[in-house]
This record gives C-alpha cells, structure tokens and sequence, in this order.
C-alpha cells in the first residue's frame, strides 16, 4: 500500500483565526504532519510569534487579515504563494459568536457576524477555489461550521446561528461547484470545544472560578462522551479532511461534539 492515506508533507496551507483556539490547533497538526502552514489571523503580531515558535516539521508564515475585508482572499492566496509557492489547503476557521437576542438584536452586531463567518469566509474560498482551478490539480477546503448549523444551542445566537447554517450550505454549494475541478469541500461542526473564545464569557460573567467549573460541569454532564472537546479533537478531524483520507467525501458536515446532538 506503500505511504500513509494521510500524508501531506510539502502541501501548502492556510489556517484563518490560526493563533489560538481551534485554529491554532489546527495549525498544530498540519505542522507536524509536514504541511506549510500560513497563519492568518486579525492580531498579526501573535500570529508571527505563533510562526516563529513552531518548530516543524513543515515551514511557518504569517499574515494579519480581516477575513471579512474585501481583498482579503486575495492578499491570503498572495501570502501564501509568496511564502510557499502554492495553495493546496485552505481551513475556514476565523468566526466570531457574540451573545446577542433577537429581541434586543443590533443591526451592526448582526452584519459583523454574517460578514466574517459567511460572507468573509465565502470570498476567501472565492479567491482560493480561482487559485486552486487556474493551477490544476485539485485541493481541500475545510469550513469549521458547529453544531448550531444543525440545532441552536442556546438562546441569544440568532446571527451565529444563522451564519453557520449559511455555512453549511456554503459547503455543499461550493462543494458541487468544485468537484469536477478536483476540490474537496467539507465541513466540521465542532460541539462545546475550551478555547480563549469560548471562555470568555464565562470570564466576563462576574461568576467566581468555582460558579464557572460547575457551569462547565453541568454542560458536560450532558454530553454522552462527558467531557469537553479540546481544539486538539476537531484539529485531528480537519487533518483528516485535509488529507487524501477524505479523497471521495465532499458537501459532507462532519459532527464532532462527542455525542452532544444525541442527547
Ligand atoms: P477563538 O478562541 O475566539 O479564536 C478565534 C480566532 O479567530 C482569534 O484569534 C480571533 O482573533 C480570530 N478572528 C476573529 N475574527 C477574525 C477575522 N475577522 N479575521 C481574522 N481572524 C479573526 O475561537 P474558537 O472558539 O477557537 O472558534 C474557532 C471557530 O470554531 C469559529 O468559527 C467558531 O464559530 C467555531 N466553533 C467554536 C466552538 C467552540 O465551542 N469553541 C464550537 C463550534 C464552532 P481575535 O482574538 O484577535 O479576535
């Protein structure tokens, strides 16, 4: 059978949001596995640290991007060639989830969210997918959706919601769009994952460290697999979409939730 159905050493990537939580998860593992990853993220500074800190096996770079800025797609595919001559794989990860109910909704708060995790998220694909045709050969990309693509999980989400079940659909369009030019397009819908993001907040909240470890008890404890998910646990499942293991699976929405839609 001869090399591993997961190897992606020399493959280019870029990760969006990549400096902390999920993204930098993901960085992590397609690093190890031999890619060259291309961190892009808002706070540019942290994402050249987060570049020169890594060790290997594939090469680092970094760039500081609004994902939702018109040219960002294109100054992503520039970076990224720049740095390592191709775009190969692309992670969609960069997405924001403030609280915000309906009933009190703010139009700006709404569009901000539908601009980065959609509309951001759908043009940074855009100028990839044009990359990706025009060179041949095919490619992968990998939108981090969640679980609330398929079901809300609290109140106050609306646009987040919204935006991620946009998402959803956003893969399986873009997914037969692409497929006769070679390129994988695949979902994940992480459940309740401990990131920077997610805690936050919880921090903000005013509960006291121990009001706050009950709370994520009480959450867990209806989790059938009882615990929270690490970034790690949706990092390994983007390598795996990132790879030739997926080479027949597109439009797909892989849930990683350990169990939560179940119960
Ligand atoms: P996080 O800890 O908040 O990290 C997100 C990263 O993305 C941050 O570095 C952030 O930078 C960056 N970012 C935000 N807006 C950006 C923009 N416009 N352009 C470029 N970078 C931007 O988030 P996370 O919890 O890891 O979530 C990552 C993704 O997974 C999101 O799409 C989220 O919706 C999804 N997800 C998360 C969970 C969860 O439980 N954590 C569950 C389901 C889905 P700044 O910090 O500078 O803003």
């Amino acid at each position: 059978m001869g090399t591993s159905p997961f190897e992606i050493t020399g493959k280019s990537a870029i990760v969006t949001g990549g400096v902390m939580g999920i993204g930098f998860g993901v960085v992590r593992r397609l690093v190890e596995a031999g890619a060259n990853v291309l961190i892009a993220d808002l706070n540019g500074d942290l994402a050249a640290q987060r570049a020169s800190e890594l060790g290997g096996p594939g090469k680092t770079a970094s760039v500081a991007i609004d994902v939702s800025a018109v040219d960002a797609g294109e100054m992503l595919v520039s970076a990224c060639l720049e740095n390592f001559s191709s775009v190969d794989i692309l992670v969609n990860n960069a997405g924001i989830y403030p609280m915000s109910p309906m009933l009190g909704q703010d139009r700006g708060v709404w569009q901000r969210v539908i601009d980065i995790n959609l509309t951001g998220l759908a043009f940074v694909s855009k100028a990839v997918a044009q990359q990706m045709v025009s060179r041949g050969g095919g490619g992968k990309i990998v939108n981090i959706a969640s679980i609330d693509a398929l079901h809300p999980s609290m109140v106050g989400l609306a646009a987040y919601d919204s935006s991620k079940g946009g998402v959803l659909m956003f893969t399986r369009s873009l997914a037969l769009e692409l497929g006769p030019h070679g390129i994988n397009v695949n979902a994940i819908a992480p459940g309740g994952i401990n990131t920077e993001g997610s805690a936050a907040p919880l921090q903000g909240s005013g509960m006291t460290p121990e009001e706050m470890e009950a709370m994520v008890e009480q959450f867990a404890a209806a989790i059938p697999l009882r615990r929270m998910g690490e970034p790690d646990d949706i990092a390994k499942v983007a390598l795996f979409l990132a790879s030739p293991g997926s080479d027949y699976m597109t439009g797909e929405l892989v849930v990683v939730d350990g169990g939560r839609l179940l119960s």
